[in-house]
């Protein structure tokens, strides 16, 4: 039996000044905005947390993976991590936070197709867990990254509920007008449906763009125009394979292959099986194809296809074998930077810890996987923040929700709304 391995990523731009605790590029990946930043603030807090993980899981081995180009926060972690935990410099490529990628970065292992960082023996967490797990006590609040085209980048503590147009505007308000807001890391971000969507507990960061951007006007590109593009347009050139980081993990993913399927292959299902296993980290659709296809997408609604049709890999775990040219395609974060069109936005900022106080949340009753919550509340109840509010019914798997700010519940539906 292989030991557990906890594999806890950090990220944090640090490049322009020491103060510096959060940057456009950590938003980049989503998972990334705490990350090193937290560590440097929350250091103790953190290893406390990984302490308590490592027991709860029976680890006998932890490892931290830092970018190499945060000497600081290297330097300021490595005297202090006890001795059954190691820190693994890792490179400024994109992506370096998917699990999948992480796991064989840190240990050389491949998780199987479909499979869990455990089925190679690791656990993976991210520093904010981490902290949370340390702190003992419910999810209320999140640190999230407000980067691009606003005032005063930042990183702020907001309570989960509040509405992210408020949040731009603790962050100086937007330059632009019109604007859009990419809610996530710039690469699998959603459009913000509105300035009245609230943060969730999965909210990593806010982009703050104009909107003739040419990233958001990918975003907002329809299906049907790039369905009708891709069937004419894709040369097969294969550049969204050879660069996809789950085929050069070995895994049986081949986007070239599903664009070829979209509207002709005869023998579809062999084309779509692999599509099961795209993570959708998006890196074929907005830095690979030269022909500015969608092969992201493509490979995303197939999915749903080759579940339906029960697809599926059905190879051997120990036959797996990574491309040999494995290290070596990897995207430099700044070449994707640059591919985006991000590099004219201030990429840094500081980390405000005060948590910021609305007077309205609307915490959604479904934020993450599994059942969505029933309200435990009522309209009209006072609560204080901290208390249970939605929990997920009898028999489901879900997360209990508690309230962000003290106040009263003013509706519920879908959301609980509490006023200060
Ligand atoms: S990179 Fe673009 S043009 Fe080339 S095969 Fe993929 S989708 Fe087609
Ligand atoms: S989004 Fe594209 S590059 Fe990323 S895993 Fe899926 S097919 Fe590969």
């Amino acid at each position: 039996m292989r030991p557990l391995i906890p594999v806890f990523w950090l990220e944090r731009e640090c490049q322009e000044n020491e103060r510096s605790q959060n940057s456009l590029s950590d938003s980049i990946e989503q998972n990334g905005v705490v990350g090193a930043g937290g560590a440097l603030h929350y250091g103790a807090e953190m290893l406390a947390g990984l302490r308590t993980a490592m027991e709860r899981v029976g680890a006998r081995r932890g490892v931290i993976g830092v970018k190499e180009k945060y000497e600081d926060v290297i330097q300021a972690l490595a005297p202090r991590v006890p001795q059954d935990v190691e820190i693994t410099p890792l490179r400024d490529v994109y992506p370096a936070g998917d699990e999948f990628i992480l796991v064989f970065d840190v240990t050389g292992r491949v998780i199987p197709p479909g499979g869990l960082p455990l089925d190679v023996g690791v656990v993976v967490s991210n520093v904010e867990t981490l902290i949370n797990i340390a702190r003992n006590r419910p999810v209320t609040h999140k640190y999230l990254t407000v980067a691009g085209a606003v005032a005063e980048p930042v990183t702020l503590y907001v309570p989960v509920g509040m509405a992210i147009g408020e949040v731009i505007a603790a962050a100086g308000g937007a330059t632009a007008s019109p604007f859009e807001v990419l809610v996530g890391g710039a690469m699998m971000a959603h459009l913000a449906r509105g300035l009245e969507e609230p943060v969730t507990k999965t909210t990593g960061g806010l982009i703050v763009l104009p909107r003739e951007h040419a990233l958001i006007r990918r975003y907002l590109r329809s299906w049907p125009a790039m369905d009708r593009i891709g069937k004419s347009a894709c040369d097969q050139c294969s550049f969204c394979t050879e660069l996809c980081p789950r085929y050069l993990l070995g895994h049986p993913i081949e986007p070239h292959n599903a664009m070829r399927a979209l509207g002709f292959a005869p023998d579809k299902d062999r084309l779509m099986m692999g599509t099961l296993y795209c993570c959708e980290c998006n890196l074929c659709s907005l830095f690979s194809c030269p022909e500015d296809l969608d092969p992201k997408e493509v490979c995303a609604r197939d999915k749903t296809l080759a579940r339906e049709r029960g697809l599926g890999w059905q190879g051997r775990a120990e036959d797996l074998r990574p491309h040999p040219l494995v290290n070596q395609r990897r995207i430099p974060t700044h070449r994707l930077m640059a591919k985006l069109g991000l590099t004219g936005f201030r990429n840094v900022g500081p980390l405000e810890d005060r948590p910021l106080a609305p007077r309205r949340v609307a915490i959604p009753l479904k934020q993450h996987v599994g059942a969505p919550c029933v309200a435990t509340v009522r309209t009209g109840e006072s609560v204080r923040a901290g208390d249970l509010i939605a929990s997920p019914p009898a028999g489901k798997l879900g997360a209990n929700i508690h309230a962000s700010i003290s106040g009263r519940v003013r509706e519920i539906d879908g959301a609980v709304v509490i006023e200060a």
